[in-house]
Parts: C-alpha cells; structure tokens; sequence
C-alpha cells in the first residue's frame, strides 16, 4: 500500500535512515479480526505477518486478480512538496496524508505494537477510493520505530 523512504527529506520526521513497507492485500484487509501487520527492513524487505478473518474462518475468496495488483503497483501517489499544517488530515476526506492526525470515520483505534506492545505510531491514512474506483472507507496506517512493524486497518461507514 505504501513504500516511503525516510531518507527524503520531507520523510525526516519518521526517524526511519531508510525505507519503510506497507504492504495488505487490499480486498482482505477489510475483513480482518483486527489490523494487518508486517515487519519491514530498511532495506526495502517485508515479511507479512498471518492474519484471522473476521469470522473466524480460515480462507476467504479474494477478488484481486493478478493483473489487479500489477495495476495498483503502477498507480503510485505522488507526496506533496511541501508541508501541510499538523491537523491537515484530519479535517480531510479525499485527500491521503502521511504524519500528522488522522480523519478516523469510526472512533480512533490505535494499535498495540505485536512485539513490544507500546502504542504504535501513527503514519498515514489512504482514502479508499484513490486506490479502487467506488471503494469506501480509509485505511490507516501505523508503525512501531522500535520493531519495524507495521500495522493496517481498514474503516468504513
Ligand atoms: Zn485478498
Ligand atoms: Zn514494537
């Protein structure tokens, strides 16, 4: 979903000395018991961490096709040159943010790091709809700077 690379300048503020990888499946992570993970090196690597359905169950029919994803990973967002005020995002409901504050559409959930269990930081939202056409929701990112661990989670009306 996101690759940044705390190199940049503008990316300063993570504390990161090179990249880090969000990586879900866009269709599932909508139907998770909780938050996606995955741990990322700075290197670029990403090791995705198992997740549980909502339900319980084990597997669930998912509707990205290959050629899906090899759309979306072409598709890429573009970060702003310049700064937005700290509260930017979360007065925003169309535009994608990284730092700052989120736009929650539900009540704000941050997750515990899996690892460390400290609280987790917040990193950006993804409005839905700039990733697939007709798709609602946000998705928000978080990480863990200590353990490299991301967090993923889905919110829609
Ligand atoms: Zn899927
Ligand atoms: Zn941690």
């Amino acid at each position: 979903m996101l690759v940044l690379d705390g190199r940049d300048n503008r990316l300063k503020f993570l504390g990161l000395d090179g990249i880090l990888t969000a990586t879900c499946c866009p269709h599932c992570v909508g139907f998770l018991q909780g938050p996606a993970f995955n741990r990322f090196t700075l290197n670029g690597g990403v090791e995705v961490f198992p997740s549980k359905l909502y339900d319980g169950g084990e597997k669930m029919q998912c509707y990205v096709r290959p050629e899906d994803y090899e759309a979306l990973t072409k598709n890429s967002f573009v970060l702003g040159k310049t700064t937005v005020p700290l509260f930017y995002g979360s007065a925003c409901e169309d535009i994608n943010t990284v730092g700052g504050f989120a736009n929650w559409v539900q009540d704000w959930e941050y997750t515990a790091c899996p690892h460390c269990g400290k609280a987790m930081k917040y990193l950006a939202q993804i409005q839905w709809n700039t990733v697939y056409d007709g798709a609602e929701g946000t998705l928000y990112i978080e990480f863990c700077p200590d353990c490299y661990i991301v967090s993923m989670q889905h919110q829609q009306t």
